[in-house]
């Protein structure tokens, strides 16, 4: 601490030092790996190691990507760097409403309107079309910016306890008791730690028997869920039936920034007005936009991608079984891989490192107790030859620490 730090300004710094101590402490400080390249199946670390990356939401491929360096110049060039103001005042460009048009239509909605961020789309989204005479019903795993969003809202908060349609319809009951007028339904499409996917079918049936709407947040589907990529609602069969869609640009989409809420017409222009990140938050850089743009007529003409990061996670889902590991079933690119006690997950996490494997050990409180597990996140660009020398090096390491025979 500096000579000139004065008594409080000491009792503040000194109480934030101790706090970090005590997150270190509890195994709960969070370093950040620097990595020296671009995002990737492969990716180089400061140290200059290069490792298979399995744990970025790079589920298409197209972080690092040339085509998408190439889409977000091109739009730089054309769009310039930056809008410098808001959307309602001088930060709209032709771009941002071709995004929009085209979001709306991968998504089978009639209206898209864009955030900075998904974090921002649900921080946002909840406070203009809901008040202290409605009822939000919503996952108790539901993502911390949708919790956030609730937050910041006047309606009656119910909680269903993950996943579970009967408490669901408890709720439901619940809240028609209490004489709520709109009752909405709020889920994560899928949700990050277990690759669970949301029942977004019986949800939609539960919602027509209590008269309620659905939203979902579609972070860890837009682009790959579903026979053409539109999503967890293409999956179950329900695109018709869900009324607020939420998602990231900064995942499946290109994996740049930025976010949006897709719905009916009123529900969009409602957000346009009253929306408070995206009324006081500057617009999307128009190279994210341009290269946004790009990522759905890509997406739109064909399944390749979409195809291809299937087929990468049902080989490496069946190949890790055969191995003799645990993991979660389903069907989505997020692989739990259960060790089951923190220091086993945090050694095996750090094996796998060594042996030039990049993946995220998780642990309590993240995870419930007693199921420390790594995560595993197929993508695309990961190529059959990448799948197997990481199966390998999780053969190797599961040996050693005796997790298989
Ligand atoms: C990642 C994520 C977000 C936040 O997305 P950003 O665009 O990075 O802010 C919101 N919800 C869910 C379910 C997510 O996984």
């Amino acid at each position: 601490m500096s000579a000139q730090t004065t008594k409080h300004q000491a009792a503040f710094y000194t109480s934030l030092e101790n706090t970090i101590d005590d997150l270190r402490e509890a195994g709960l400080y969070k370093v950040e790996r620097v990595l020296a390249s671009r995002q990737g199946a492969e990716v180089v670390s400061e140290d200059g190691r290069h490792l298979i990356n399995m744990c970025a939401n790079n589920y298409l491929g197209l972080s690092g990507n040339e085509s998408m360096v190439q889409a977000s110049i091109k739009a730089t060039e054309e769009f310039g760097y930056g809008l410098s103001s808001v959307r309602f005042i001088c930060g709209t460009q032709t771009v941002h409403k071709q995004l929009e048009a085209a979001l709306s239509k991968f998504l089978g909605t009639e209206d898209t309107i864009l955030y900075a961020a998904a974090f921002d789309a649900n921080g946002g989204v909840f406070e203009p079309l809901f008040d202290i005479e409605d009822a939000i019903i919503s996952d108790s795993l539901n993502h911390a910016s949708i919790i956030d969003g609730i937050r910041l809202c006047k309606a009656a908060r119910y909680r269903y306890a993950h996943n579970d349609m009967a408490d669901l319809e408890v709720q439901l009951k619940a809240a028609g008791a209490a004489g709520k007028r709109h009752k909405i339904i709020v889920t994560d499409g899928v949700f990050s730690m277990d690759g669970t996917i949301a029942q977004l079918d019986k949800i939609c049936d539960l919602a027509d028997r209590y008269d309620a709407l659905v939203m979902i947040d579609e972070c860890h589907a837009s682009g790959f869920m579903g026979a053409t990529g539109r999503g967890t609602h293409e999956h179950h069969h329900v695109m018709d039936r869900i009324d607020i869609i939420t998602g990231t640009l900064g995942k499946a989409l290109g994996g740049a920034m930025g976010g949006f809420v897709s719905a009916r017409f009123e529900v969009v222009e409602m957000l346009r007005q009253k929306s408070r990140p995206y009324l006081f938050s500057n617009t999307l850089a128009p190279s994210i936009a341009g290269a946004s743009l790009e990522v759905l007529k890509m997406l739109s003409t064909n399944t390749e991608l979409r195809d291809r990061l299937h087929a990468n996670t049902a080989h490496f889902r069946s190949e890790i079984e055969q191995l003799g590991f645990t993991i979660k079933p389903g069907t989505h690119p997020v692989v739990p891989v259960m060790l089951f006690e923190a220091t086993v997950a945090q050694k095996f996490a750090a094996r796998l490192y060594e042996l030039g494997v990049l993946v995220s050990g998780f642990f309590f409180p993240v995870v419930p107790m007693g199921q420390a597990r790594v995560r595993v996140q197929l993508s695309a660009a990961h190529t059959t030859e990448q799948i197997n020398t990481v199966l390998a090096a999780f053969a190797q390491a599961g040996r050693e620490l005796n997790i298989i025979k």
